[in-house]
């Protein structure tokens, strides 16, 4: 496979004969459009094979392989046994669906195999382009800071880290938060990431409030605001107001208005978890539920839920670059910057987060948002919605199924009722059915202290239909396990 340099008797790992490869890379992405093609002749989700995961498990290969057998291990052993998401039915948790543009992306960034932790090169200025645009969508101010992160979850511990050097001054850095009694304020409803945030910035999962939530699933204010008077009292200092666009449970969302209002006037940090739910402001009709949201100081979302981007990207906007700095700018020698040359540039990546090596994740964002278009991607959003809004209204048509919370968006949570026996047990058990069939793929989640089927519709290729085959489904494996 590698190629010797009669010269020099060096080897490097690029073929001695190209076109060998040439030809398993093109079978490679027929392959992959055909599985793509033929999503829905499989179960949506089936589980490994433990002889398969046995197969899996080896030592480290120290002689090689032809890339053939190497592809041949994969189509057998990997390929037929992953999560499921790409499927119309998968419908669990919050995951996206990928798009093949964003695929293609994949293989492009793979072989420039940039790093985008710095430098002067094209690949940053398309990273600078899309937080751009993430700017644009969320109402912020163009020249806003951000930068792109596996997900989420590092996304939102960026924002309390930024809202913390906000609040205490940059000698955070070399201090620690020491002896300040920073006090942040959530949602009940709230990703368990916003706990964990706290807990590795230092400041304690404890300080963070987890305000309760009205019918709806909105933070109350009336006790956010108690709970505010309460930590000034005690001594404590209030730093963080976090808003959350779209729960994971039910989707619901903040009033973030008010709740910019609440920050503005009491002089804390408003962030905003928008994780799958920020990508609504791509539809002109979702848009105004989340009015409020471009009066944030930072937003942490997912271009790879909602948006369809493939795993990962993650991204943080930060209104105000001096202070997103301020938390991580870079100062090591080896990390100098030129006014000429590669090392030119000014700001980096690495100056506004964590990660100094890093891939050209923003080329799977780039190129699907320019190939579908934005609006594309808003209405794909709202189809999503719409197909929540018909599941939940044949549930409620159901006399066998109970709707649990108001839909505000693209999530259903629902059980099947049963005249006895333990209603928790046999939700989680049809669901767990649904599953194992490779029918669909819902999951559960806990609403209003009862265990809840939850149907998160986020893939572009769910339509009608599978909404009818996942009730029905539910319904026959209710049966089934009462009678
Ligand atoms: C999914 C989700 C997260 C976590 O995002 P990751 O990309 O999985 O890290 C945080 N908040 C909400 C509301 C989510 O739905």
């Amino acid at each position: 496979m590698t190629t010797t340099d009669a010269a020099t008797g060096s080897e490097s790992l690029d073929p001695a004969d190209w076109s060998g490869l040439r030809t398993l890379g093109h079978r490679m992405i027929d392959d992959m459009f055909d599985h793509l093609q033929t999503l829905r002749d499989r179960p949506v989700w089936q589980p490994m094979p433990d002889t398969l995961r046995g197969e899996l498990r080896q030592s480290l290969p120290r002689l090689p392989r032809t890339p053939e057998a190497v592809y041949e291990t994969f189509q057998r052993l990997v390929q037929p046994y992953a999560t499921g998401n790409l499927h119309p039915r998968f419908m669990g948790w919050v995951h996206g669906g990928g798009n093949p543009v964003g695929m293609l992306a994949e293989l492009l960034a793979g072989g420039l195999n940039a790093n985008l932790g710095g430098r002067d090169h094209a690949p940053i200025e398309v990273e600078r382009q899309v937080i751009a645009w993430a700017a644009e969508m969320l109402g912020f101010p163009t020249d806003a800071s951000g930068v792109l992160v596996t997900g989420t979850s590092i996304a939102n511990l960026i924002g309390v880290l930024v809202a913390r050097s906000a609040k205490l001054g940059p000698k955070v850095r070399s201090e620690g938060a020491g002896g300040d009694r920073l006090v942040a304020y959530t949602s009940a409803a709230a990703h368990g990431c916003m706990p964990r945030a706290m807990e590795m910035a230092g400041l304690g999962r404890d300080a963070l409030r987890m305000i309760p939530c009205d019918a709806d699933g909105r933070m109350r204010l009336d006790l956010l605001a108690q709970h505010l008077d309460a930590d000034r009292a005690a001594g404590a200092q209030p730093f963080l107001l976090i808003g959350t666009a779209g729960t994971v449970d039910t989707g619901a969302i903040d009033d973030l208005s008010a709740i910019a209002d609440v920050a503005a006037r009491q002089g804390l940090w408003f962030h905003v978890d928008g994780a799958f739910g920020a990508v609504a402001a791509l539809s002109p009709k979702l848009r105004p539920r989340l009015a409020g949201i471009e009066l944030a100081d930072s937003v942490a979302f997912d271009f790879h839920k909602w948006a369809q981007v493939p795993y990962d990207a993650g991204c943080i906007v930060v209104r105000d670059q001096a202070r997103q700095l301020e938390t991580f700018g870079a100062e090591a020698a080896y990390l100098k910057r030129e006014t000429r040359g590669l090392a030119a540039g000014g700001v980096w990546p690495c100056d506004l987060g964590p990660d100094l090596s890093r891939g050209f994740r923003a080329l799977k964002v780039w190129m699907t948002l320019s190939v579908y278009g934005a609006d594309r991607i808003g209405a794909i959003a709202e189809q999503t919605c719409d197909l929540a809004t018909i599941l939940a209204a044949r549930v409620d048509r159901e006399p066998a199924l109970q709707r649990l919370a108001p839909v505000a968006l693209n999530i259903v949570c629902f059980r099947y009722v049963a005249a006895n026996g333990d209603l928790d047990r046999l939700n989680a058990d049809i669901v767990a059915d649904l599953q194992e069939a490779g029918i669909a793929a819902p999951s559960t989640t806990m609403v209003g202290g009862v265990l809840a089927i939850r149907a998160a519709i986020v893939n572009h290729r769910t339509n009608v239909e599978d909404i009818a085959i996942l009730v029905d489904a539910v319904l026959a494996a209710g049966r089934k396990r009462v009678t």
